[in-house]
């Protein structure tokens, strides 16, 4: 039976009570109570998030948006005539959280103040739940509108993907300036704060040591997190040392090394490594692969598609920027893997959003690259999840755990033998409502 109604099911429940209609083993039921106006999806494999693995022929029970538990029906099958979603055969994984995209600034190739509004950011949003990312931490330079959908969300009823801000990336010139900067931007409620420390390749001054310290402690003084833009190993471990709650990308300029781990682990903080970053700043000299690929199709917006193979477009994914982060990204991925062996926590991260970074697409394509550069796709599933989740500090997502809000993907294959399979969404629910897909 598909769609019950809560009512249908405490009548059913209390008949089987009251009546005594069944076996004296569904009388006994231990479970029975917690059925009452709750909402079931049985028969599926259910991969919670937490470390007890994959829970075959388990269902899922949830009332009021979030999750009661999930429990094995091979111990204990459903009470007879209690309706449910029936979900065999299907996997059931949390809500997918990139913990560094970027939402509201660009409307394909176009960015500025004439393609903010709330309308964008909602389409975005919907965008990520299309490809199953629940959850979007956006790590800066969000426009005001994306601070109007933040507030008005419903947790309870989100329609789309939840979303936490950073604000404008902060760029003070001195220990003074960072105090005033933080002072402001608190202002508009972030969830996090952000800098950028390196140069850009040399196009500007990097920021020293003495302001990025100043912003993070001014951050902590307001009771904000503060992720770092970084690029070098120098930078990760002055930011490690002056307190920065994340590492935002990859360190590209050498391998990591044993300073950086413990400095990491001391403080069990997370790097995002966005290995789609690198790949958006050269990928498009040339026609990419992906262009024909009919998951990436399903969403795409033809124009922008047309655009990005004109030859003046190529272009500008062509020189040295284009060189340098092509040649920068098997560090990249080697870097993640000596964390990731180290046992510093790895967080999805993709900074999409920006032109050319395709939300809900890169988060598919930035976990493919997860596994290639070696994690299981069973670590590369906690580290878009449960990780991304934790280390970003979003509360009640991230893992189908009991009270968590019910956001969860139903696969029809199982994304722990091959993460292609994350690919295979059937449906996506936010608080346990289905979700429903402009584009599907
Ligand atoms: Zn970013």
């Amino acid at each position: 039976m598909k769609h019950p109604h809560a009512l249908t099911a405490l009548i059913l429940v209390s008949a089987t009570m009251l009546l005594g209609a069944c076996s004296p083993e569904q009388e006994e039921h231990p479970l029975v109570g917690t059925f009452e106006d709750a909402e079931i999806w049985a028969g599926a494999s259910i991969w919670t998030g937490e470390p007890a693995g994959l829970r075959e022929n388990a269902a899922l029970v949830v009332r009021d948006g979030r999750v009661v538990f999930v429990y094995d029906l091979d111990e204990r099958p459903l009470p007879e005539g209690i309706p449910y979603h029936d979900v065999s055969g299907k996997v059931i994984i949390p809500g997918l959280i990139n913990a560094h995209g970027h939402v509201g600034m660009a409307r394909g190739l176009e960015t500025g103040a004439a393609v903010h509004s709330e309308d964008n950011v909602r389409d975005q949003l919907r965008l990520y739940a299309h490809y199953g990312i629940t959850g979007v931490a956006s790590l800066g330079d969000e426009p005001p509108e994306a601070f109007q959908v933040r507030d008005r969300q419903d947790p309870a009823r989100p329609h789309y993907a939840r979303l936490w801000l950073a604000g404008d990336v902060l760029n003070p010139d001195s220990p003074e300036a960072a105090r005033a900067v933080v002072a402001d931007a608190v202002h508009k409620n972030p969830d996090w704060l952000k800098i950028r420390v390196d140069d850009q390749l040399g196009r500007r001054e990097a920021m020293p040591g003495e302001v990025y310290e100043a912003v993070i402690e001014a951050s902590h003084d307001h009771d904000k997190p503060l992720a770092s833009h970084m690029v070098t190993l120098e930078d990760a471990k002055g930011l490690m040392r002056a307190g920065t709650d994340l590492l935002a990308h990859s360190v590209r300029d050498r391998p990591v090394d044993q300073v950086l781990i413990d400095l990491m682990r001391e403080r069990d903080i997370c790097i995002t490594p966005t290995l789609t970053r690198e790949v958006s700043v050269f990928v498009y000299a040339e026609r990419p692969d992906f262009f024909d690929d009919p998951f990436f199709l399903e969403a795409a917006d033809e124009a922008v598609l047309e655009q990005l193979q004109r030859e003046e477009v190529q272009a500008r994914f062509r020189g040295s920027d284009a060189d340098y982060y092509r040649e920068a990204l098997p560090l990249a991925k080697e870097n993640m893997m000596r964390l990731h062996r180290a046992g510093v926590r790895v967080a999805m991260g993709t900074d999409s959003g920006p032109p050319a970074r395709f939300q809900g697409y890169f988060e598919h394509l930035e976990m493919a690259m997860m596994v290639e550069a070696g994690m299981t796709p069973e670590e590369v599933l906690i580290s878009a999840t449960r990780n991304a989740a934790a280390c970003m500090g979003l509360p009640e997502v991230g893992t189908l755990a009991p009270g968590q809000w019910a956001d969860f993907v139903v696969l029809s294959a199982n994304p722990l033998i091959s993460i292609d399979n994350l690919r295979e969404i059937d449906a996506v629910y936010l608080a346990g409502q289905a979700f429903e897909s402009p584009y599907r």
